[in-house]
Protein backbone atom coordinates (compact mmCIF):
# COMPACT_ATOMS: atom_id res chain seq x y z
CA UNK A 1 0.00 0.00 0.00
CA UNK A 2 1.40 3.34 -1.11
CA UNK A 3 1.59 6.18 1.40
CA UNK A 4 1.37 9.74 -0.02
CA UNK A 5 -0.68 12.56 0.83
CA UNK A 6 -3.36 11.95 -1.90
CA UNK A 7 -3.51 8.07 -0.64
CA UNK A 8 -4.52 9.19 2.63
CA UNK A 9 -7.20 11.60 1.37
CA UNK A 10 -8.58 8.62 -0.77
CA UNK A 11 -8.34 6.28 2.41
CA UNK A 12 -9.98 9.14 4.70
CA UNK A 13 -7.12 9.09 6.76
CA UNK A 14 -6.70 12.83 6.65
CA UNK A 15 -9.49 15.39 5.82
CA UNK A 16 -10.77 16.98 2.44
CA UNK A 17 -13.16 18.52 1.01
CA UNK A 18 -14.12 15.68 -1.85
CA UNK A 19 -16.80 16.88 -4.24
CA UNK A 20 -17.03 13.70 -6.38
CA UNK A 21 -15.70 10.56 -6.66
CA UNK A 22 -15.88 6.89 -8.89
CA UNK A 23 -14.05 3.66 -8.82
CA UNK A 24 -11.06 5.57 -10.35
CA UNK A 25 -11.05 8.92 -9.88
CA UNK A 26 -11.39 11.03 -6.94
CA UNK A 27 -12.34 14.82 -6.98
CA UNK A 28 -11.51 17.26 -3.92
CA UNK A 29 -10.66 20.82 -3.24
CA UNK A 30 -6.28 22.11 -3.84
CA UNK A 31 -6.25 23.35 0.05
CA UNK A 32 -4.17 26.31 -1.82
CA UNK A 33 -6.37 27.65 -5.09
CA UNK A 34 -5.44 29.74 -7.68
CA UNK A 35 -8.94 30.30 -8.49
CA UNK A 36 -12.33 29.94 -6.51
CA UNK A 37 -13.03 25.95 -6.95
CA UNK A 38 -9.54 24.76 -7.91
CA UNK A 39 -9.97 20.76 -7.61
CA UNK A 40 -7.10 18.44 -7.68
CA UNK A 41 -8.87 15.45 -9.93
CA UNK A 42 -6.95 12.19 -9.22
CA UNK A 43 -6.60 8.53 -9.65
CA UNK A 44 -7.19 6.03 -7.30
CA UNK A 45 -4.64 3.95 -8.23
CA UNK A 46 -1.37 5.36 -6.97
CA UNK A 47 1.37 6.39 -10.08
CA UNK A 48 4.06 8.63 -9.07
CA UNK A 49 2.84 10.53 -12.13
CA UNK A 50 0.82 10.43 -15.57
CA UNK A 51 3.55 8.27 -17.83
CA UNK A 52 4.02 5.78 -14.80
CA UNK A 53 0.31 4.87 -14.58
CA UNK A 54 -1.67 2.94 -17.26
CA UNK A 55 -3.85 4.07 -20.36
CA UNK A 56 -6.80 3.26 -18.70
CA UNK A 57 -6.45 5.55 -15.53
CA UNK A 58 -4.97 8.69 -18.23
CA UNK A 59 -8.80 7.98 -20.10
CA UNK A 60 -10.33 7.70 -16.54
CA UNK A 61 -8.87 10.83 -15.25
CA UNK A 62 -10.15 12.62 -18.85
CA UNK A 63 -13.50 10.90 -18.23
CA UNK A 64 -13.76 13.06 -14.73
CA UNK A 65 -13.13 16.26 -16.14
CA UNK A 66 -15.40 15.45 -18.66
CA UNK A 67 -18.55 14.98 -16.63
CA UNK A 68 -17.56 17.21 -13.56
CA UNK A 69 -16.01 20.41 -15.07
CA UNK A 70 -19.53 21.72 -16.55
CA UNK A 71 -20.88 21.02 -12.85
CA UNK A 72 -18.81 23.11 -11.41
CA UNK A 73 -18.50 26.04 -13.91
CA UNK A 74 -22.41 26.09 -13.46
CA UNK A 75 -22.33 25.63 -9.42
CA UNK A 76 -20.05 28.87 -9.54
CA UNK A 77 -20.93 30.75 -12.02
CA UNK A 78 -17.72 30.32 -14.13
CA UNK A 79 -17.16 30.56 -17.43
CA UNK A 80 -13.93 28.57 -18.42
CA UNK A 81 -11.08 26.43 -16.51
CA UNK A 82 -7.91 25.99 -16.71
CA UNK A 83 -6.35 22.36 -16.70
CA UNK A 84 -3.31 22.01 -15.56
CA UNK A 85 -0.75 19.39 -14.52
CA UNK A 86 3.08 19.20 -13.13
CA UNK A 87 4.72 16.37 -14.34
CA UNK A 88 8.03 15.48 -12.75
CA UNK A 89 10.49 17.81 -10.27
CA UNK A 90 11.22 19.88 -13.02
CA UNK A 91 7.82 20.96 -14.25
CA UNK A 92 7.46 21.87 -10.80
CA UNK A 93 5.44 18.56 -9.19
CA UNK A 94 4.93 18.78 -5.57
CA UNK A 95 3.04 15.57 -4.55
CA UNK A 96 3.67 12.80 -6.34
CA UNK A 97 0.55 11.08 -7.01
CA UNK A 98 -0.55 11.86 -10.51
CA UNK A 99 -3.28 14.52 -10.31
CA UNK A 100 -4.67 17.40 -12.58
CA UNK A 101 -5.53 20.96 -11.59
CA UNK A 102 -8.88 21.93 -12.87
CA UNK A 103 -8.99 25.99 -12.39
CA UNK A 104 -12.37 27.63 -12.97
CA UNK A 105 -12.10 31.06 -14.60
CA UNK A 106 -14.65 34.22 -14.00
CA UNK A 107 -15.54 36.91 -16.42
CA UNK A 108 -13.51 39.69 -15.13
CA UNK A 109 -10.76 38.34 -13.52
CA UNK A 110 -7.34 38.11 -14.30
CA UNK A 111 -6.18 35.10 -15.02
CA UNK A 112 -3.45 33.81 -12.16
CA UNK A 113 -1.48 30.81 -11.46
CA UNK A 114 -0.33 32.16 -7.80
CA UNK A 115 -1.41 29.98 -4.91
CA UNK A 116 -3.44 31.56 -2.39
CA UNK A 117 -4.58 30.89 1.17
CA UNK A 118 -8.28 30.21 1.92
CA UNK A 119 -10.28 29.71 5.27
CA UNK A 120 -11.59 26.53 5.84
CA UNK A 121 -15.58 27.86 5.84
CA UNK A 122 -15.04 29.38 2.84
CA UNK A 123 -13.53 26.16 1.31
CA UNK A 124 -16.08 23.88 2.68
CA UNK A 125 -19.11 26.41 1.33
CA UNK A 126 -17.84 26.51 -2.02
CA UNK A 127 -17.63 22.49 -2.17
CA UNK A 128 -20.98 22.47 -0.96
CA UNK A 129 -22.39 24.39 -3.55
CA UNK A 130 -20.03 21.86 -6.36
CA UNK A 131 -21.64 18.73 -3.98
CA UNK A 132 -24.89 20.14 -4.33
CA UNK A 133 -24.71 20.70 -8.29
CA UNK A 134 -23.16 16.82 -8.28
CA UNK A 135 -26.43 15.77 -6.90
CA UNK A 136 -28.52 17.55 -8.59
CA UNK A 137 -26.79 16.39 -11.91
CA UNK A 138 -26.95 13.00 -10.86
CA UNK A 139 -30.97 12.90 -9.80
CA UNK A 140 -31.74 14.50 -13.20
P1 LIG B 1 1.79 19.97 -7.82
O1 LIG B 1 2.33 18.64 -7.36
O2 LIG B 1 2.85 20.99 -8.11
O3 LIG B 1 0.83 19.85 -8.96
O4 LIG B 1 1.00 20.58 -6.61
C1 LIG B 1 0.30 19.84 -5.65
C2 LIG B 1 -0.93 20.61 -5.25
O5 LIG B 1 -1.50 19.93 -4.14
C3 LIG B 1 -0.67 22.05 -4.80
O6 LIG B 1 -1.43 22.92 -5.63
C4 LIG B 1 -1.15 22.08 -3.34
O7 LIG B 1 -1.81 23.28 -3.00
C5 LIG B 1 -2.08 20.89 -3.28
N1 LIG B 1 -2.18 20.28 -1.95
C6 LIG B 1 -1.17 20.00 -1.10
N2 LIG B 1 -1.64 19.42 0.02
C7 LIG B 1 -2.98 19.31 -0.14
C8 LIG B 1 -4.04 18.81 0.69
N3 LIG B 1 -3.80 18.26 1.90
N4 LIG B 1 -5.30 18.89 0.22
C9 LIG B 1 -5.55 19.44 -0.98
N5 LIG B 1 -4.61 19.93 -1.82
C10 LIG B 1 -3.34 19.88 -1.39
Amino acid sequence: MHDDLFEKIIRREIPAEIVYENNATIVFMNINPVSRGHVLVVPKHYARDLQSGSEEDAIELMKTIYHVAPRIMKALGATGYNLGMNHGAIAGQEVFHTHIHLMPRYEGEARTFEKQGIPPEEMKEIADLIRKEMLLAKNN
